[in-house]
């Protein structure tokens, strides 16, 4: 069941503005850096996002615009994601004939190939296995329920924190919205979902994953909620989850430790291809056996989306990608730094990284430096 989110209505309605704001958006959700049926998962998962941009900024130039590039586009097929996308474009009339079907699950692709994966699933695991040994006074804190206060409060868990940012009440299915943050015509947004209590494990996944990815749209001129610039954006946001979970340890933090640790054992379990299974073989890790049991399908056909929330931070706090805004860059490189003198496990997660002799990535992807001009940025 959907109801429509309450529109911003803060500005007055500039049609033009909103209709440029889709497209801009729905063409950027396009332009994914794979092929074939990934390719149009990928896309088509881009633009539920676009469409729950829609619902929120209330005008029918934003679906105007999105009908236009979905239709340009010619994207036939997208799974759950198309099913979703109809949901939310129902809200404004009939779906167009030329938006994607759903159309059966996709077919996982062997995984023999994704050595990368594999290695820095079994790197995570024993991070995770360090996590699992700390023990500390812990001190219970008692967290806000409303978003925005939560990703105040979480500043310190956060090497370069925002507070620019504006927070939006949505009546919307919490099963729709891909994620909660996203660049509106009116700015950076995060959305408070009313019909999802936040629950304690809201800290994580909203205070410092969401808080961090609010802090990078901040700081990233470029377009970071799509194709090349999500995976950027992931990156970031699961390094800065790792930083904390260290720095957590280093403090004795014991109850934010172990849920920053179920959410990085969450991320290998859901790797697709059978990477989970790939990396137990022979690498004895509670976190890796945790991870087998935890498994999901949320990520079914979307492998390097998947791959990059695991292998992502890793080249990040190794240094060997070029890909955020410098002074994040530099935020994120000082914390880390810091933190591997103070808790073991850091340490050891930064030698196995460099034991791996991965080349520095010199692609730059959107949002890393400044582009003289809008779409220079792009990939
Ligand atoms: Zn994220």
């Amino acid at each position: 069941m959907l109801t429509r989110a309450a529109p911003l209505a803060i500005t007055p309605p500039d049609l033009e503005r909103d209709y440029r704001w889709a497209v801009a958006a729905a063409r950027a959700a396009a332009d994914v850096p794979a092929v074939g049926a990934e390719a149009e998962l990928w896309t088509v998962r881009g633009w539920v996002d676009v469409a729950v941009g829609c619902a929120v900024v209330g005008s029918a130039a934003t679906v105007v615009g999105l009908d236009d590039v979905v239709r340009e586009t010619g994207v036939s097929y997208g799974w759950r994601f198309a099913q979703r996308l109809r949901l939310l474009r129902e809200q404004w009339g009939p779906v167009p004939r030329w938006y994607p079907e759903c159309g059966p699950a996709p077919v996982e692709a062997d995984g023999a190939d994704r050595r990368e994966a594999v290695r820095a699933s079994r790197i995570v695991a024993d991070f995770c296995d360090a996590l699992a040994a700390v023990r500390g006074p812990d001190k219970p804190a008692t967290w806000p329920a409303d978003t925005g206060e939560l990703i105040c409060r979480a500043t310190r868990y956060r090497p370069s924190p925002t507070r620019a940012f504006r927070v939006v009440e949505c009546d919307i299915d919490p099963g729709l919205p891909g994620r909660m943050w996203m660049r509106l015509p009116q700015g950076a947004t995060v959305l408070h979902l009313t019909r999802r209590p936040l629950g304690r494990a809201a800290i994580v996944r909203t205070g410092i994953h969401e808080g961090a990815h609010l802090d990078h749209l901040l700081a990233a001129p470029g377009p970071i909620e799509f194709g090349a610039g999500l995976l950027a954006a992931e990156s970031y946001a699961m390094a800065v989850e790792i930083l904390a979970a260290a720095e957590c340890a280093a403090r004795g933090e014991a109850e934010l430790t172990a849920m920053l640790r179920a959410g990085l054992v969450e991320r290998v379990g859901r790797l697709p291809g059978g990477i989970p299974e790939r990396a137990a073989r022979g690498w004895p890790s509670a976190a890796l056996r945790a991870a087998l049991a935890t498994g999901s399908s949320r990520f079914a056909g979307l492998t390097t989306l998947a791959d990059t929330y695991v292998v992502g931070p890793l080249r990040l706090l190794a240094g060997r990608t070029p890909i955020l805004p410098p002074e994040l860059e530099q935020g994120l490189g000082r914390r880390w730094h810091a933190v591997t003198d103070a808790f073991p496990g850091a340490l050891a997660l930064a030698e196995a990284v460099a034991e791996c002799g991965w080349t520095p990535d010199t692609e730059t992807a959107s949002g890393a430096a400044r582009p003289s001009s809008p779409d220079e940025g792009r990939r």
